[in-house]
């Protein structure tokens, strides 16, 4: 039976949030906080799905354990879909998110179409290479200004329409039910004992690891 699971993070709300959602079940979430420093994955993908990919096979090929990562971003549709990928560096590499809120802003400047979406993908890898890919999204509007002081990231310009707010001034709690990360969570939760399931197969199948450079997988229950 597989019995650890890696979360391909150092941040501690994360690990936090994903060992109290998966509590019940019997299997160890550690992160990569219990293990010495490892080379960082290299996050070059085009797509949410190619980054979190890659961060789950880089932990899982490099600790030997099956590995979860997540990726996540803001899609601004009249901006065809920055900042997207680059949605922690929008305003340069080590930008802020001041920084990268003000870039947005002044991108958005005189823009009528303020429709905008958070994307989040999780994808949990086992060493030899096949992946399961989960996925939340949220729509919302870009405000001209910003509101609220609460969350991170966007959350001061990102408005949710639902509940008459922007995500800034939201708790964590009506946040988390409606995010794209809470959606994302919720599901791979509903799914989990399935996900358990496909672990053990795919831990239980003797394959040559593929090399690095391997695709990323889409979910793929047949295999
Ligand atoms: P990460 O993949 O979770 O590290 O997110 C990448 C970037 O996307 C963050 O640095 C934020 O700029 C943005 N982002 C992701 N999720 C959120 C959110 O819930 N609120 C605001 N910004 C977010």
């Amino acid at each position: 039976m597989v019995s650890i699971l890696i979360l391909a993070t150092t941040n501690k709300n994360k690990v936090k949030e994903f060992q109290e959602m998966l509590k019940d079940f019997p299997i160890e979430i550690r992160s990569l906080a219990d293990f010495g420093p490892l080379p960082e994955a290299i996050e070059d993908g085009e797509t949410f799905e190619e980054n979190a990919y890659k961060k789950a096979i880089h932990t899982a090929r490099i600790l030997g354990f099956p590995a979860i990562a997540d990726d996540s971003g803001l899609v601004v549709e009249a901006l065809d879909g920055a900042p997207g990928v680059y949605s922690a560096r929008y305003a340069g590499d080590k930008a802020t998110d001041k920084e990268n809120v003000a870039k947005l802003l002044q991108e958005m400047k005189r823009v009528d179409n303020r429709k905008a979406a958070f994307r989040c993908v999780l994808s949990i890898a086992v060493p030899s290479g096949p992946a399961l890919t989960y996925e939340g999204s949220c729509d919302g509007v870009i405000l001209e200004e910003q509101r609220g002081e609460s969350g991170f990231g966007y959350d001061p310009v990102f408005y949710f329409d639902d509940l008459g707010k922007t995500f800034a001034e939201c708790t964590m709690e009506e946040k988390n039910k409606v995010s794209h990360r809470g959606k994302a969570l919720a599901e791979l939760k509903a799914e989990f004992p399935q996900v358990l399931k496909w672990l053990d197969q795919r831990l239980a199948e003797v394959k040559p690891p593929k090399p690095d450079h391997s695709e990323f997988e889409h979910n793929d229950w047949s295999k």
